[in-house]
């Protein structure tokens, strides 16, 4: 249920990396709102006299949302700094989603570098309530390094109950992990395409190569879904700043086919 701006509270505050924290946010008032969202939408969340920024969801729950932040200029160094306690306004959510529903009964192979990992969490915590309903579910998550490795709590249960393929671009030799570009590790898993959909998030480098590799193990456009991050203002199709080709990033998308999308030119 879409909701316009209303304020939540911060419950936890989880460092990540030196860049990033994993915000966990309640609504607060006598009024509580209900929570419904789903894997891929976005919130905006503002930070009072500075502005507003799209954030992914990475949660999946009925009492909480959970975004990843990583500060990059005004509004999420603001908001980086906020503790538990500190009280944020938010709406949404916005968006398209991954078609969760539509993929029953399919195995799953779910991408992601850097930060796009983030939404992809949405996509884990989702699939943690449902496992049952997928078949395979296939990880392959790449970072620059093991200290930009987000997420590592959860990276222990994944391992356990999906098939998890982490790598780091470079790391040093004591590293015990795997070393090697995303693209690789995907490459070198001999997946075929049979009854699989795709989920990819990362840097638009990393989405090219990745989909050109996905291509040479046989899988069609029409079964992967890219999330795109572009830099958007109003959220809800009004401004125009996210537009690409006559689509709209913020109400088409975040989350789209790649069928639909290839060949567009931002
Ligand atoms: C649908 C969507 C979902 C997102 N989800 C997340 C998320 O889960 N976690 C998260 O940390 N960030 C996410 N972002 C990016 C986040 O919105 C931006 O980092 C934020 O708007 C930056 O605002 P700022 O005022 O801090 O920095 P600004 O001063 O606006 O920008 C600082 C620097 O970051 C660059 N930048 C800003 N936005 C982007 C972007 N979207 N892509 C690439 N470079 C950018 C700018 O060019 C500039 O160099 C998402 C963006 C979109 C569109």
């Amino acid at each position: 249920m879409l909701f316009k701006s209303e304020t939540f509270k911060i419950v936890k505050k989880e460092k990540q990396t030196e860049d990033d924290c994993l915000f966990r946010l309640e609504p607060v008032g006598k009024k509580k709102i209900k929570l419904s969202y789903e894997p891929g939408q976005f919130f905006q969340v503002s930070a009072p006299g500075i502005g507003e920024a799209p954030f992914s969801v990475c949660s999946y729950d009925k009492e909480f949302i959970e975004f990843n932040i990583r500060g990059l200029g005004d509004v999420t160094n603001h908001l980086l700094k906020l503790e538990p306690s500190d009280k944020i306004c938010l709406r949404g959510p916005y968006g398209t989603s991954y078609p969760m529903e539509q993929l029953k009964g399919n195995s799953l192979v779910i991408i992601g570098g850097g930060t796009g990992v983030a939404p992809l969490r949405g996509v884990l915590k989702y699939l943690e309530k449902h496992r049952a309903d997928y078949d395979r579910v296939h990880l392959f998550f790449g970072f620059r390094d093991p200290n930009e490795i987000l997420f590592k709590k959860d990276m222990e249960q994944w391992n356990r109950i999906f098939d998890l393929n982490l790598t780091v671009d470079k790391a040093p030799d004591s590293y015990t992990g795997k070393v090697g570009l995303v693209t690789k590790i995907v490459e070198e898993s001999g997946l075929n395409n049979k009854k699989k959909a795709v989920m990819i998030c990362g840097p638009p480098i990393m989405i090219k190569f990745t989909i050109l590799t996905l291509e040479k193990l046989g899988f069609h456009h029409d079964q992967i879904f890219v999330s795109f991050e572009r830099r958007m203002k109003c959220g809800v199709g009004m401004c125009g700043h996210c537009m690409i080709s006559g689509l709209y990033v913020c109400k088409d998308g975040p989350v789209f086919r790649y069928d639909k999308v290839k060949g567009l030119h931002e």
